[in-house]
């Protein structure tokens, strides 16, 4: 599968040529602009920010902060039980 995404210039599609990791939770990602008059090439920052639903094998490498809807789904877990 090819990542793609929006040229910021001319709107058109524009494919991943390239990636690096920069860290556990951020990629940057080269993307090439398939319009052949336009032919921009940049680069974006791919974070992983939110945790929605805790990992079943943690890594202590890892701080993501847990989504507000998550908080308050095990806050309401947690009263029913308290
Ligand atoms: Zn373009």
């Amino acid at each position: 599968m090819r990542i793609r995404t929006l040229c910021p210039h001319c709107r058109e599609l524009a494919i991943a040529r390239t990636s690096r990791e920069v860290s556990r939770t951020m990629k940057e990602i080269i993307y090439q602009c398939t319009d052949a008059e336009c032919s921009h090439s940049f680069v974006v920052m791919h974070e992983a920010v939110r945790t929605l639903s805790p990992s079943a094998k943690p890594s202590a490498a890892v701080s993501l902060p847990i989504s507000q809807h998550t908080r308050d789904r095990v806050m309401k877990q947690l009263e029913l039980i308290g």
